[in-house]
């Protein structure tokens, strides 16, 4: 059993290239639950929503949120009268978020999760990292404000002093999941604000140490392949490069495969983590994605 960590772009790339080279029930993905919040009425997680509909095979791979070919006229009439709108969700994705919170008023997000994923036919499992309610706020040289009102509404353009949340109580099946798989996967997602959150969960770094864990730099050469990433690493203090990424999670890390173009970076890291890998981990088609999933399965 493979056990994955993931945040919504670059790990669910990773997904569709492991679906093709092990069994899909072979995996249970743990995603990121700490943007999660209340947009217009509906419930919104954003990571696990993109991971059911990677899996399901209907995500918009333009934008890697939201449901390929979506029409959006709830959201243009929601705009007409007058709702913020803050982000835009299509009426296809819209339907399952409603579904969602309307499971949630007598189930937990995680029997919410299972209950969507087997409507749609999913195999592999999805546990959000966390069932308790979550929190971030950035800090910028123009005020704090909350993590979608920075990406979006501002564009992710202010100088980021911090990454504000608070630690969670992993959801059921977190902790089992990594301590029962032969291999944990950390795909290459954004190492601030999808994948520190579900390692600082409690217990989840003791469990990681004693299991064999991969990760993928998301950054290459000294930038992320998209996102905000860069801004969140050197606000906490790390270097933008796959080396500031090792620091982040070499207490744990067996293996750190990074891209060929940072082959300069390789004897550095190698004095953090034993086992460097380098291959291309930029994924722009399938065979990328099923390339890069060998390499990490064999
Ligand atoms: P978010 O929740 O939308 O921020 O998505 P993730 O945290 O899953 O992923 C964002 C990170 O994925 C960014 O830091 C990107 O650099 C990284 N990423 C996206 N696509 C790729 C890719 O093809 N290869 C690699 N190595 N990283 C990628």
């Amino acid at each position: 059993m493979i056990s994955v960590l993931s945040g919504g772009t670059g790990t669910p790339k990773l997904l569709q290239g492991m679906v093709q080279v092990t069994k899909p029930e072979n995996i249970t993905v743990i995603v990121n639950t700490i943007e999660n919040n209340y947009f217009s009425g509906v419930y919104v997680a954003p990571d696990v929503d993109t991971v059911i509909y990677t899996l399901a095979g209907i995500i918009n791979e333009d934008t890697w949120y939201g449901v390929k070919d979506d029409s959006f006229i709830t959201h243009e009439r929601l705009k007409e009268i007058g709702c913020p709108e803050t982000l835009r969700i299509g009426d296809r994705d819209r339907a399952l978020k409603i579904q969602k919170t309307i499971l949630m008023e007598n189930n937990s997000l995680s029997q919410a999760i299972d209950i969507q994923r087997k409507e749609l036919g999913i195999k592999s499992l999805i546990i959000p990292m966390s069932d308790d309610e979550s929190h971030i706020t950035i800090s910028t040289d123009a005020g704090e404000m909350e993590f979608h009102e920075f990406l979006v509404e501002h564009q992710g353009k202010p100088e980021v002093l911090e990454v504000n949340y608070q630690k969670v109580d992993p959801a059921c099946g977190v902790i089992e999941s990594i301590e029962n798989s032969d291999m944990v996967v950390i795909g290459p997602s954004n190492p601030i604000t999808s994948i520190e959150p579900i390692i600082s969960a409690r217990n989840v770094t003791k469990a990681l140490k004693n299991a064999y864990v991969v990760a993928v730099s998301p950054i290459i050469g000294n930038q992320p392949v998209s996102g905000p990433a860069a801004k969140f690493m050197e606000a906490k203090g790390y270097e933008v490069s796959s080396i500031g990424v090792a620091k982040i999670y070499q207490n744990f890390l067996d293996k750190f495969i990074i891209d060929l173009l940072d082959a300069k970076y390789q004897e550095e890291i190698e004095k953090l983590i034993s086992d460097v890998m380098l291959t291309q981990t930029i994924m722009r088609n399938n065979d990328d994605k099923i390339n890069l999933a060998r390499c990490i399965i064999g």
